[in-house]
Protein backbone atom coordinates (compact mmCIF):
# COMPACT_ATOMS: atom_id res chain seq x y z
CA UNK A 1 0.00 0.00 0.00
CA UNK A 2 1.09 3.76 0.23
CA UNK A 3 2.84 3.93 -3.18
CA UNK A 4 0.65 3.27 -7.04
CA UNK A 5 3.54 1.40 -8.30
CA UNK A 6 2.81 -1.38 -5.60
CA UNK A 7 -0.54 -1.02 -7.56
CA UNK A 8 -0.08 -1.55 -11.12
CA UNK A 9 -2.11 -4.59 -11.26
CA UNK A 10 -5.25 -3.16 -9.42
CA UNK A 11 -6.30 -0.16 -12.29
CA UNK A 12 -8.40 -2.30 -13.82
CA UNK A 13 -9.55 -4.08 -10.35
CA UNK A 14 -10.55 -0.60 -9.30
CA UNK A 15 -12.32 0.22 -12.35
CA UNK A 16 -14.20 -3.33 -12.08
CA UNK A 17 -15.60 -1.86 -8.81
CA UNK A 18 -17.07 0.98 -10.18
CA UNK A 19 -18.65 -1.01 -13.03
CA UNK A 20 -19.92 -3.91 -10.76
CA UNK A 21 -21.78 -0.46 -8.67
CA UNK A 22 -23.03 0.72 -12.02
CA UNK A 23 -25.15 -1.64 -12.50
CA UNK A 24 -27.52 -1.56 -9.37
CA UNK A 25 -27.40 2.61 -9.16
CA UNK A 26 -28.53 2.78 -12.77
CA UNK A 27 -31.40 0.53 -11.60
CA UNK A 28 -32.21 2.16 -8.81
CA UNK A 29 -32.29 5.67 -9.96
CA UNK A 30 -36.07 5.77 -11.52
CA UNK A 31 -37.66 5.02 -8.09
CA UNK A 32 -35.35 5.96 -5.43
CA UNK A 33 -35.20 9.67 -4.27
CA UNK A 34 -33.52 12.20 -5.96
CA UNK A 35 -31.86 13.42 -2.28
CA UNK A 36 -31.96 11.13 0.38
CA UNK A 37 -31.07 13.61 3.45
CA UNK A 38 -30.50 10.61 6.07
CA UNK A 39 -27.40 9.70 3.96
CA UNK A 40 -25.65 12.71 4.61
CA UNK A 41 -24.04 12.06 7.21
CA UNK A 42 -22.27 9.05 5.46
CA UNK A 43 -20.15 12.15 3.96
CA UNK A 44 -18.33 12.43 7.68
CA UNK A 45 -16.70 9.12 6.98
CA UNK A 46 -14.93 10.65 3.84
CA UNK A 47 -13.44 13.36 5.90
CA UNK A 48 -11.08 13.60 8.19
CA UNK A 49 -7.39 14.18 8.58
CA UNK A 50 -5.03 13.55 5.34
CA UNK A 51 -4.01 9.79 5.96
CA UNK A 52 -0.28 9.11 6.78
CA UNK A 53 -0.80 5.70 4.50
CA UNK A 54 -3.06 4.73 2.25
CA UNK A 55 -5.96 2.34 2.06
CA UNK A 56 -4.89 1.20 -1.13
CA UNK A 57 -6.95 1.81 -4.58
CA UNK A 58 -9.58 -0.44 -3.92
CA UNK A 59 -10.15 -0.01 -0.36
CA UNK A 60 -10.33 4.06 -1.62
CA UNK A 61 -12.53 3.65 -4.21
CA UNK A 62 -15.20 1.07 -2.31
CA UNK A 63 -15.37 3.70 0.57
CA UNK A 64 -16.35 6.47 -2.21
CA UNK A 65 -18.64 4.06 -3.96
CA UNK A 66 -20.24 3.24 -0.67
CA UNK A 67 -21.42 6.83 0.20
CA UNK A 68 -21.83 8.39 -3.42
CA UNK A 69 -23.99 6.09 -4.21
CA UNK A 70 -26.10 6.98 -1.13
CA UNK A 71 -25.02 10.40 -0.28
CA UNK A 72 -25.49 11.93 -4.11
CA UNK A 73 -28.40 14.46 -5.06
CA UNK A 74 -29.06 11.69 -8.14
CA UNK A 75 -29.94 13.97 -10.22
CA UNK A 76 -29.25 11.64 -13.32
CA UNK A 77 -32.42 9.90 -12.20
CA UNK A 78 -35.58 11.09 -14.35
CA UNK A 79 -37.14 13.02 -11.56
CA UNK A 80 -35.07 15.69 -11.09
CA UNK A 81 -36.49 19.07 -12.34
CA UNK A 82 -34.32 21.84 -11.00
CA UNK A 83 -32.41 24.52 -12.70
CA UNK A 84 -31.29 23.36 -16.01
CA UNK A 85 -29.38 20.18 -15.53
CA UNK A 86 -29.16 17.22 -18.00
CA UNK A 87 -28.20 13.39 -17.42
CA UNK A 88 -25.80 11.85 -19.05
CA UNK A 89 -27.12 9.06 -22.11
CA UNK A 90 -25.83 5.70 -21.67
CA UNK A 91 -23.34 6.43 -24.58
CA UNK A 92 -22.03 9.30 -23.91
CA UNK A 93 -21.64 8.16 -20.02
CA UNK A 94 -19.82 5.40 -21.16
CA UNK A 95 -17.75 7.65 -23.57
CA UNK A 96 -16.72 9.82 -20.65
CA UNK A 97 -15.84 6.27 -18.76
CA UNK A 98 -13.12 6.04 -21.99
CA UNK A 99 -12.48 9.86 -21.24
CA UNK A 100 -10.66 8.71 -17.68
CA UNK A 101 -9.28 5.81 -19.09
CA UNK A 102 -7.54 7.21 -22.41
CA UNK A 103 -6.38 10.63 -19.74
CA UNK A 104 -5.36 12.51 -22.66
CA UNK A 105 -4.52 15.60 -22.21
CA UNK A 106 -6.47 17.48 -25.58
CA UNK A 107 -4.84 20.78 -24.52
CA UNK A 108 -2.41 20.14 -27.41
CA UNK A 109 -2.27 18.70 -30.80
CA UNK A 110 1.33 16.87 -29.49
CA UNK A 111 -0.37 15.14 -26.87
CA UNK A 112 -3.47 13.97 -28.40
CA UNK A 113 -3.88 14.61 -31.99
CA UNK A 114 -7.00 11.86 -31.24
CA UNK A 115 -8.17 14.21 -28.79
CA UNK A 116 -8.03 16.85 -31.39
CA UNK A 117 -9.31 15.13 -34.48
CA UNK A 118 -12.05 14.32 -32.89
CA UNK A 119 -12.97 17.69 -31.23
CA UNK A 120 -12.99 19.02 -34.44
CA UNK A 121 -15.36 16.19 -35.74
CA UNK A 122 -18.13 16.67 -32.87
CA UNK A 123 -17.35 21.30 -33.12
CA UNK A 124 -18.46 20.02 -36.88
CA UNK A 125 -21.38 17.72 -36.06
CA UNK A 126 -22.88 20.48 -33.44
CA UNK A 127 -23.18 22.85 -36.11
CA UNK A 128 -24.41 20.65 -38.08
CA UNK A 129 -27.25 19.35 -35.45
CA UNK A 130 -27.80 23.63 -34.62
CA UNK A 131 -27.94 24.55 -38.58
CA UNK A 132 -25.07 26.77 -38.25
CA UNK A 133 -22.26 27.03 -41.05
CA UNK A 134 -19.46 25.09 -41.49
CA UNK A 135 -16.90 27.64 -41.63
CA UNK A 136 -17.63 28.45 -38.04
CA UNK A 137 -14.71 28.46 -35.63
CA UNK A 138 -15.51 26.94 -32.11
CA UNK A 139 -14.23 25.04 -29.23
CA UNK A 140 -15.30 22.47 -26.45
CA UNK A 141 -15.22 24.75 -23.37
CA UNK A 142 -16.10 23.28 -19.87
CA UNK A 143 -19.61 25.03 -19.51
CA UNK A 144 -22.11 27.56 -20.62
CA UNK A 145 -20.39 30.14 -18.56
CA UNK A 146 -17.07 29.59 -19.76
CA UNK A 147 -18.68 29.55 -23.62
CA UNK A 148 -19.55 32.87 -22.73
CA UNK A 149 -16.45 33.79 -21.53
CA UNK A 150 -14.92 32.49 -24.58
CA UNK A 151 -17.41 34.62 -27.19
CA UNK A 152 -17.37 37.94 -25.40
CA UNK A 153 -13.31 37.26 -25.19
CA UNK A 154 -13.96 37.31 -29.05
CA UNK A 155 -16.05 39.78 -29.10
CA UNK A 156 -13.67 42.31 -26.38
CA UNK A 157 -11.10 41.45 -29.03
CA UNK A 158 -12.89 42.11 -32.10
CA UNK A 159 -14.04 45.62 -29.95
CA UNK A 160 -10.69 46.74 -29.01
CA UNK A 161 -9.24 46.57 -32.58
CA UNK A 162 -12.00 48.69 -33.76
CA UNK A 163 -10.42 50.66 -31.54
CA UNK A 164 -7.26 49.98 -32.78
CA UNK A 165 -5.94 48.64 -29.79
CA UNK A 166 -4.18 44.90 -29.21
CA UNK A 167 -6.15 44.20 -26.40
CA UNK A 168 -4.38 40.47 -25.86
CA UNK A 169 -0.89 42.56 -25.59
CA UNK A 170 -1.51 46.01 -24.09
CA UNK A 171 -5.03 45.54 -21.78
CA UNK A 172 -8.10 47.77 -21.71
CA UNK A 173 -6.17 50.54 -20.82
CA UNK A 174 -7.09 53.92 -22.44
CA UNK A 175 -10.09 51.77 -23.99
CA UNK A 176 -13.63 53.24 -23.28
CA UNK A 177 -15.98 51.14 -21.06
CA UNK A 178 -17.64 48.06 -23.49
CA UNK A 179 -20.90 48.69 -24.55
CA UNK A 180 -23.09 45.82 -23.92
CA UNK A 181 -26.84 45.96 -24.42
CA UNK A 182 -29.03 42.67 -24.14
CA UNK A 183 -32.19 42.26 -22.90
CA UNK A 184 -33.41 41.29 -19.19
CA UNK A 185 -32.99 37.59 -19.88
CA UNK A 186 -29.56 37.63 -19.51
CA UNK A 187 -28.20 35.07 -18.09
CA UNK A 188 -25.81 35.84 -14.34
CA UNK A 189 -22.53 34.12 -16.74
CA UNK A 190 -22.85 36.74 -19.06
CA UNK A 191 -22.15 39.06 -16.62
CA UNK A 192 -19.45 37.05 -14.81
CA UNK A 193 -17.75 36.80 -17.63
CA UNK A 194 -17.93 40.49 -18.16
CA UNK A 195 -16.55 40.77 -14.75
CA UNK A 196 -13.54 38.27 -15.93
CA UNK A 197 -12.84 40.35 -18.90
CA UNK A 198 -12.19 42.78 -17.13
CA UNK A 199 -15.23 45.11 -18.61
CA UNK A 200 -17.26 45.34 -15.40
CA UNK A 201 -20.50 43.01 -14.18
CA UNK A 202 -22.74 45.43 -14.01
CA UNK A 203 -21.79 47.58 -17.27
CA UNK A 204 -24.38 45.51 -18.98
CA UNK A 205 -27.21 47.73 -20.00
CA UNK A 206 -30.72 46.04 -20.35
CA UNK A 207 -33.46 47.23 -22.13
CA UNK A 208 -36.71 45.83 -21.06
CA UNK A 209 -40.50 46.43 -21.95
CA UNK A 210 -42.09 44.69 -19.83
CA UNK A 211 -41.37 42.89 -15.91
CA UNK A 212 -40.31 39.82 -17.49
CA UNK A 213 -37.39 41.27 -19.16
CA UNK A 214 -38.78 41.17 -22.38
CA UNK A 215 -36.71 43.00 -25.00
CA UNK A 216 -37.46 46.43 -26.09
CA UNK A 217 -36.02 46.49 -29.26
CA UNK A 218 -36.59 50.30 -30.62
CA UNK A 219 -34.29 51.18 -26.83
CA UNK A 220 -31.60 49.13 -27.53
CA UNK A 221 -31.82 50.59 -31.30
CA UNK A 222 -31.73 54.63 -29.85
CA UNK A 223 -28.36 53.21 -27.13
CA UNK A 224 -26.96 51.93 -30.77
CA UNK A 225 -28.10 55.39 -32.26
CA UNK A 226 -26.29 57.46 -29.64
CA UNK A 227 -23.33 55.57 -29.91
CA UNK A 228 -22.66 56.98 -32.96
CA UNK A 229 -20.85 54.39 -34.52
CA UNK A 230 -18.69 53.61 -31.94
CA UNK A 231 -18.71 49.67 -31.73
CA UNK A 232 -21.22 47.62 -29.42
CA UNK A 233 -21.70 44.56 -28.25
CA UNK A 234 -24.99 42.85 -28.46
CA UNK A 235 -26.05 39.49 -26.07
CA UNK A 236 -29.35 37.95 -27.05
CA UNK A 237 -30.62 35.24 -25.06
CA UNK A 238 -31.87 32.12 -26.70
CA UNK A 239 -33.74 30.04 -23.89
CA UNK A 240 -34.74 32.14 -20.23
CA UNK A 241 -34.28 30.46 -17.10
CA UNK A 242 -37.36 31.40 -15.78
CA UNK A 243 -39.78 30.64 -18.54
CA UNK A 244 -38.07 29.43 -21.46
CA UNK A 245 -38.56 31.96 -23.76
CA UNK A 246 -35.99 34.22 -26.16
CA UNK A 247 -35.39 37.16 -27.44
CA UNK A 248 -36.02 38.09 -31.47
CA UNK A 249 -32.09 36.43 -32.80
CA UNK A 250 -33.25 37.51 -36.13
CA UNK A 251 -34.07 41.00 -35.27
CA UNK A 252 -31.16 41.43 -32.93
CA UNK A 253 -28.80 40.44 -36.08
CA UNK A 254 -30.39 42.80 -38.29
CA UNK A 255 -29.75 45.43 -35.70
CA UNK A 256 -26.08 43.77 -35.30
CA UNK A 257 -25.80 44.27 -38.81
CA UNK A 258 -26.80 47.97 -39.45
CA UNK A 259 -24.82 49.34 -36.56
CA UNK A 260 -21.80 47.16 -37.24
CA UNK A 261 -22.19 45.52 -33.49
CA UNK A 262 -20.98 42.15 -32.43
CA UNK A 263 -24.26 39.69 -31.55
CA UNK A 264 -23.15 37.00 -28.84
CA UNK A 265 -26.05 34.69 -28.54
CA UNK A 266 -26.34 32.77 -25.41
CA UNK A 267 -28.04 29.56 -26.32
CA UNK A 268 -27.24 27.42 -23.29
CA UNK A 269 -29.73 24.89 -23.26
CA UNK A 270 -32.11 27.41 -26.30
CA UNK A 271 -29.86 26.21 -28.92
CA UNK A 272 -31.76 22.95 -28.91
CA UNK A 273 -34.78 24.73 -29.89
CA UNK A 274 -32.58 24.66 -33.61
CA UNK A 275 -32.88 20.81 -33.94
CA UNK A 276 -36.43 20.43 -33.85
CA UNK A 277 -38.83 21.80 -36.53
CA UNK A 278 -41.28 22.60 -33.49
CA UNK A 279 -39.22 24.95 -32.12
CA UNK A 280 -36.90 25.71 -34.65
CA UNK A 281 -38.15 29.14 -35.05
CA UNK A 282 -36.89 30.51 -31.57
CA UNK A 283 -33.56 29.84 -32.84
CA UNK A 284 -34.29 32.01 -36.11
CA UNK A 285 -30.97 33.63 -37.01
CA UNK A 286 -28.80 32.51 -34.63
CA UNK A 287 -26.55 31.32 -37.60
CA UNK A 288 -26.09 35.32 -38.05
CA UNK A 289 -24.47 35.56 -34.71
CA UNK A 290 -20.86 36.41 -34.27
CA UNK A 291 -20.12 34.42 -31.04
CA UNK A 292 -22.89 31.74 -29.77
CA UNK A 293 -22.82 29.80 -26.42
CA UNK A 294 -24.33 26.21 -25.79
CA UNK A 295 -24.04 23.79 -23.10
CA UNK A 296 -23.31 19.97 -23.49
CA UNK A 297 -24.36 18.70 -20.29
CA UNK A 298 -28.08 20.32 -20.21
CA UNK A 299 -29.82 19.24 -23.13
CA UNK A 300 -27.02 17.05 -24.89
CA UNK A 301 -27.27 15.02 -22.09
CA UNK A 302 -23.32 15.11 -21.57
CA UNK A 303 -22.02 14.48 -18.15
CA UNK A 304 -20.39 17.70 -16.24
CA UNK A 305 -18.37 19.66 -17.75
CA UNK A 306 -19.39 19.72 -21.28
CA UNK A 307 -20.14 22.87 -23.01
CA UNK A 308 -19.07 24.69 -26.44
CA UNK A 309 -18.22 27.96 -28.23
CA UNK A 310 -19.43 29.05 -31.71
CA UNK A 311 -17.73 31.97 -33.91
CA UNK A 312 -17.89 32.88 -37.11
CA UNK A 313 -14.89 33.97 -37.93
CA UNK A 314 -12.78 31.20 -37.73
CA UNK A 315 -9.26 33.23 -36.64
CA UNK A 316 -10.55 35.15 -33.72
CA UNK A 317 -10.33 32.49 -31.40
CA UNK A 318 -6.75 31.87 -32.25
CA UNK A 319 -6.31 35.68 -32.11
CA UNK A 320 -7.59 36.11 -28.39
CA UNK A 321 -6.21 33.20 -26.80
CA UNK A 322 -3.44 31.10 -28.58
CA UNK A 323 0.20 33.41 -28.89
CA UNK A 324 1.29 32.12 -25.57
CA UNK A 325 4.79 33.12 -26.25
CA UNK A 326 6.30 30.17 -24.61
CA UNK A 327 8.84 28.47 -26.39
CA UNK A 328 8.25 24.80 -25.33
CA UNK A 329 4.76 25.40 -27.17
CA UNK A 330 4.09 25.43 -30.50
CA UNK A 331 2.39 28.10 -32.74
CA UNK A 332 -1.57 28.14 -34.16
CA UNK A 333 -2.09 25.74 -36.82
CA UNK A 334 -4.81 25.28 -39.07
CA UNK A 335 -4.19 21.28 -39.33
CA UNK A 336 -3.17 20.33 -36.31
CA UNK A 337 -5.28 22.35 -34.05
CA UNK A 338 -3.69 22.75 -30.30
CA UNK A 339 -7.56 23.28 -28.91
CA UNK A 340 -5.84 25.30 -25.97
CA UNK A 341 -4.75 27.94 -28.60
CA UNK A 342 -8.67 28.75 -29.10
CA UNK A 343 -10.24 28.69 -25.55
CA UNK A 344 -9.01 29.83 -22.20
CA UNK A 345 -7.70 26.53 -20.82
CA UNK A 346 -4.55 25.01 -21.02
CA UNK A 347 -4.29 21.31 -20.13
CA UNK A 348 -7.79 19.80 -20.47
CA UNK A 349 -9.61 16.36 -20.86
CA UNK A 350 -10.97 15.28 -23.77
CA UNK A 351 -14.25 16.85 -24.25
CA UNK A 352 -15.14 15.19 -27.32
CA UNK A 353 -15.13 11.89 -26.68
CA UNK A 354 -18.83 11.95 -24.67
CA UNK A 355 -20.13 14.19 -27.11
CA UNK A 356 -18.84 12.10 -29.77
CA UNK A 357 -20.34 9.13 -28.25
CA UNK A 358 -23.85 10.00 -27.77
CA UNK A 359 -23.78 11.95 -31.26
CA UNK A 360 -22.54 9.08 -33.09
CA UNK A 361 -24.99 6.58 -30.86
CA UNK A 362 -28.16 8.63 -31.01
CA UNK A 363 -27.62 10.57 -34.41
CA UNK A 364 -29.26 13.74 -35.30
CA UNK A 365 -32.81 11.77 -34.79
CA UNK A 366 -32.35 10.56 -31.43
CA UNK A 367 -31.70 13.52 -30.32
CA UNK A 368 -34.33 15.32 -31.81
CA UNK A 369 -36.68 12.67 -30.49
CA UNK A 370 -35.51 13.19 -26.87
CA UNK A 371 -35.74 17.28 -27.46
CA UNK A 372 -39.39 16.94 -28.42
CA UNK A 373 -40.36 14.13 -25.88
CA UNK A 374 -39.02 17.59 -23.40
CA UNK A 375 -41.42 19.85 -25.24
CA UNK A 376 -44.05 17.09 -24.71
CA UNK A 377 -43.59 16.69 -20.91
CA UNK A 378 -43.62 20.37 -20.84
CA UNK A 379 -46.85 21.28 -22.63
CA UNK A 380 -48.65 18.26 -20.74
CA UNK A 381 -47.72 19.81 -17.32
CA UNK A 382 -48.43 23.47 -18.91
CA UNK A 383 -52.20 21.71 -19.72
CA UNK A 384 -52.40 20.01 -16.50
CA UNK A 385 -51.46 23.52 -14.64
CA UNK A 386 -53.57 25.77 -16.98
CA UNK A 387 -56.72 23.50 -16.00
CA UNK A 388 -56.28 22.98 -12.73
CA UNK A 389 -57.96 25.23 -10.13
CA UNK A 390 -55.33 24.93 -7.46
CA UNK A 391 -52.48 26.35 -10.16
CA UNK A 392 -51.68 29.23 -11.81
CA UNK A 393 -49.53 29.09 -15.23
CA UNK A 394 -47.58 31.77 -15.30
CA UNK A 395 -45.79 31.66 -18.66
CA UNK A 396 -46.60 30.06 -22.34
CA UNK A 397 -44.80 27.02 -22.49
CA UNK A 398 -42.19 27.29 -25.48
CA UNK A 399 -39.78 24.61 -24.44
CA UNK A 400 -38.63 23.09 -21.47
CA UNK A 401 -39.49 24.97 -19.15
CA UNK A 402 -43.31 25.10 -17.13
CA UNK A 403 -43.43 28.10 -15.04
CA UNK A 404 -45.91 27.89 -12.77
CA UNK A 405 -47.22 28.69 -9.06
CA UNK A 406 -49.65 26.56 -6.31
CA UNK A 407 -52.49 28.56 -5.85
CA UNK A 408 -55.61 26.94 -4.03
CA UNK A 409 -58.80 28.42 -4.05
CA UNK A 410 -58.96 30.84 -0.55
CA UNK A 411 -55.37 31.30 -0.39
CA UNK A 412 -55.43 35.51 0.05
CA UNK A 413 -52.74 36.51 -2.86
CA UNK A 414 -50.11 38.11 -0.91
CA UNK A 415 -49.63 34.93 0.93
CA UNK A 416 -49.44 33.20 -2.27
CA UNK A 417 -45.17 33.82 -2.53
CA UNK A 418 -44.43 32.68 1.01
CA UNK A 419 -46.50 29.53 0.41
CA UNK A 420 -44.83 29.02 -2.84
CA UNK A 421 -41.97 29.03 -1.33
CA UNK A 422 -42.40 27.10 1.43
CA UNK A 423 -43.65 24.29 -0.88
CA UNK A 424 -40.58 24.63 -2.88
CA UNK A 425 -38.49 23.53 -0.01
CA UNK A 426 -40.87 21.26 1.49
CA UNK A 427 -40.74 19.58 -1.94
CA UNK A 428 -36.87 19.47 -1.55
CA UNK A 429 -37.14 17.85 1.83
CA UNK A 430 -39.46 15.07 0.41
CA UNK A 431 -36.73 14.26 -1.98
CA UNK A 432 -39.51 12.13 -4.71
CA UNK A 433 -39.05 15.30 -7.18
CA UNK A 434 -36.31 18.29 -7.15
CA UNK A 435 -37.65 21.61 -8.19
CA UNK A 436 -36.58 25.07 -7.60
CA UNK A 437 -38.37 28.37 -6.99
CA UNK A 438 -37.86 31.47 -8.78
CA UNK A 439 -39.28 35.09 -8.80
CA UNK A 440 -41.05 35.92 -11.64
CA UNK A 441 -42.71 38.74 -12.97
CA UNK A 442 -42.53 39.87 -9.32
CA UNK A 443 -44.03 36.64 -7.77
CA UNK A 444 -42.74 33.05 -6.31
CA UNK A 445 -42.63 30.57 -8.69
CA UNK A 446 -41.87 26.94 -9.69
CA UNK A 447 -39.87 26.25 -12.38
CA UNK A 448 -39.56 22.51 -13.46
CA UNK A 449 -37.17 22.17 -16.21
CA UNK A 450 -37.05 18.66 -18.42
CA UNK A 451 -33.82 17.87 -19.96
CA UNK A 452 -32.79 14.55 -18.52
CA UNK A 453 -32.84 11.87 -21.34
CA UNK A 454 -35.37 9.60 -18.63
CA UNK A 455 -38.03 12.03 -18.55
CA UNK A 456 -41.24 11.21 -19.45
CA UNK A 457 -44.74 12.20 -18.94
CA UNK A 458 -45.69 10.07 -16.13
CA UNK A 459 -42.63 11.96 -13.85
CA UNK A 460 -44.67 15.27 -14.73
CA UNK A 461 -47.78 13.61 -13.27
CA UNK A 462 -45.74 12.91 -10.20
CA UNK A 463 -45.05 16.19 -9.57
CA UNK A 464 -48.22 17.48 -9.44
CA UNK A 465 -49.11 14.85 -7.40
CA UNK A 466 -46.44 15.42 -4.44
CA UNK A 467 -47.71 19.08 -4.84
CA UNK A 468 -51.18 17.65 -4.09
CA UNK A 469 -49.97 15.88 -1.21
CA UNK A 470 -47.62 18.62 0.43
CA UNK A 471 -49.38 21.88 -0.50
CA UNK A 472 -52.23 21.53 1.41
CA UNK A 473 -50.36 20.70 4.82
CA UNK A 474 -48.38 24.42 4.63
C1 LIG B 1 -27.10 27.19 -17.42
C2 LIG B 1 -26.95 28.45 -18.19
C3 LIG B 1 -25.73 29.12 -18.25
C4 LIG B 1 -24.51 28.68 -17.47
O1 LIG B 1 -24.22 27.37 -17.78
P1 LIG B 1 -23.15 26.51 -16.97
O2 LIG B 1 -22.99 25.33 -17.85
O3 LIG B 1 -23.80 26.20 -15.67
O4 LIG B 1 -21.94 27.33 -16.80
C5 LIG B 1 -25.64 30.23 -19.05
N1 LIG B 1 -26.70 30.69 -19.72
C6 LIG B 1 -27.91 30.08 -19.68
C7 LIG B 1 -29.04 30.63 -20.46
C8 LIG B 1 -28.07 28.93 -18.91
O5 LIG B 1 -29.24 28.30 -18.87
Amino acid sequence: MGDPLNEQDLAAQALALVNQAAGPYLDSLPERLVRDATADPLIDELGGPLPEQGAGALAAIEELLAVGTQASVHSSGPRFFHLVVGGATPAAMAGDWATALLDQNAGLWVTSPLASRLETVVLGWLKDLFGLPQDFGGVLTPSATFANLTGLAAARYWWADRHGVDVVADGLVGLPQMPVLTSGYVHASTRKALQLLGCGRDTLRTFVRDDAGRIDPAALERALIELDGAPAVIVGNLGEVNAGDSDPIDELADLAEQYRAWLHVDGAFGLFAAISPRTAHLARGVERADSITADGHKWLNVPQESGFSFVKDSSILGKTFGGWGAAYLPTLDDEQISYNMHGPESSRRARAFPIWATLRAYGRAGHREMVERHLDVAAHLGRIVDGAPDFELLAPVQLCVTCFRYRPPGVPEPDLDALNARLGAAILEDGRVYVGTTTYRGVTALRPTFVNWRITEPEADLLVQVIREIGPQL
